[in-house]
């Protein structure tokens, strides 16, 4: 089938490089003689008729910028078969011939429904910060969020060593171990608390006396958020009630979602918008652009609609074997 009219959106959290990602399928789509609507506000939006026509100069001026130029959502309806057949005869009612989402495994999921139930082609484009879904070693907005809260922990170890203090930093990332593990690492950090890991208060008190033995002013534990952020306060006061010791908390929240993407996030996007729209003119579909072993290519849709934690637990070793 030769396309000549398709639908784009983002879907889920927002990530930097999306902006990158929706440019990059904008202008090979229009150079190919394809026209694209943009839908804004996700498969909510879809199913309100939020419909954008994109041309050139929509997608001028955005590659530097965070977030989404067509916004995102969460839509509770679209997990109800009714209304994704709703949503695809409301795009074929505006003569589109195929979907292009940009977001995670949950809005991989949604569009896999849309190809399983209606054959409607689906393609996506991975846009998470928390670098979590199967089938790619890379989502796009990973390394802006992991630069940016590098840069707040660096601040944050700055005032840690001036009042010889101990930090617990909480990174984003749900049930992601992806953030914190880099973050870890590439800030020196003394221990990295996994989300799915039972918290071993005796050993992160043992590892900063340790430290403080051998002359450490300061000590930074970065903790995985999981599934609800706040979890550090829990571990600040088992540290303060059962071992006396005194630890800040500094919970980095949305500040790690927004800003302007790095030249990794941008280059990626770029390419994998690109590819998007190359992939439906060679009929490949339902799949999802991956970046693996250092390569943009395509996987089946299926194998991209899990969460997988890129648990590189090794990290977690290799930033505590580093602090000592
Ligand atoms: P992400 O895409 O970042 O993983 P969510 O998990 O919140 O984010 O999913 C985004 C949206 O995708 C949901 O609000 C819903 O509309 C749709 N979605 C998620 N899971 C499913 C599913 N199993 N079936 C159909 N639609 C889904």
């Amino acid at each position: 089938m030769a396309f000549t009219h398709i639908g784009l959106l983002c879907s889920g959290g927002d990530a930097p490089g999306m902006n990158c990602a929706i440019r990059a399928v904008v202008r090979t789509a229009i150079s190919q003689g394809i026209k694209v609507t943009g839908i804004r506000r996700g498969y909510a939006g879809l199913l309100r008729g939020e419909f954008s026509p994109m041309n050139l100069s929509s997608v001028g001026n955005i590659i530097q910028r965070g977030g989404t130029i067509l916004q995102t959502s969460r839509s509770p309806e679209f997990m109800k078969p009714n209304f994704r057949k709703t949503a695809v005869e409301i795009m074929k009612a505006q003569g589109i011939e195929a979907l292009i989402i940009i977001g995670g495994d949950g809005s991989f999921n949604g569009a896999m429904s849309v190809w399983n139930e209606h054959q409607f082609p689906v393609i996506g484009i991975p846009g998470t910060i928390d670098n979590d879904i199967s089938g790619t070693e890379y989502t796009i907005g990973f390394d802006t969020a992991v630069e940016t809260a590098i840069e707040a922990v660096d601040r944050i170890r700055d005032t840690a060593h001036s009042h010889a203090r101990t930090f617990l930093v909480e990174v984003m990332g749900r049930n992601s171990s992806a953030i914190a593990l880099k973050v870890g690492v590439c800030t020196g950090a003394e221990n990295i608390l996994l989300p799915h890991e039972k918290v071993n208060h005796q050993k992160i008190f043992d590892d900063i006396q340790r430290g403080v033995a051998r002359g450490k002013e300061s000590s930074i534990i970065i903790v995985a958020e999981g599934p609800v952020a706040g979890r550090s306060y829990e571990i600040q006061h088992v540290l303060r009630d059962m071992y006396h010791m005194d630890a800040h908390v500094a919970i980095l929240g949305h500040i790690q979602r927004g800003g302007s993407p790095t030249a990794d996030d941008r280059f990626i996007a770029s390419q994998m918008g690109n590819l998007a729209i190359h992939a439906l003119m060679d009929n490949k579909f339902p799949v999802v652009t991956v970046f693996n072993a250092g390569k943009v290519g395509l996987n089946d849709m299926k194998n991209c609609i899990t969460k997988s934690d890129h648990n590189f637990t090794e990290y977690q070793k290799l930033a505590e074997t580093l602090s000592i």
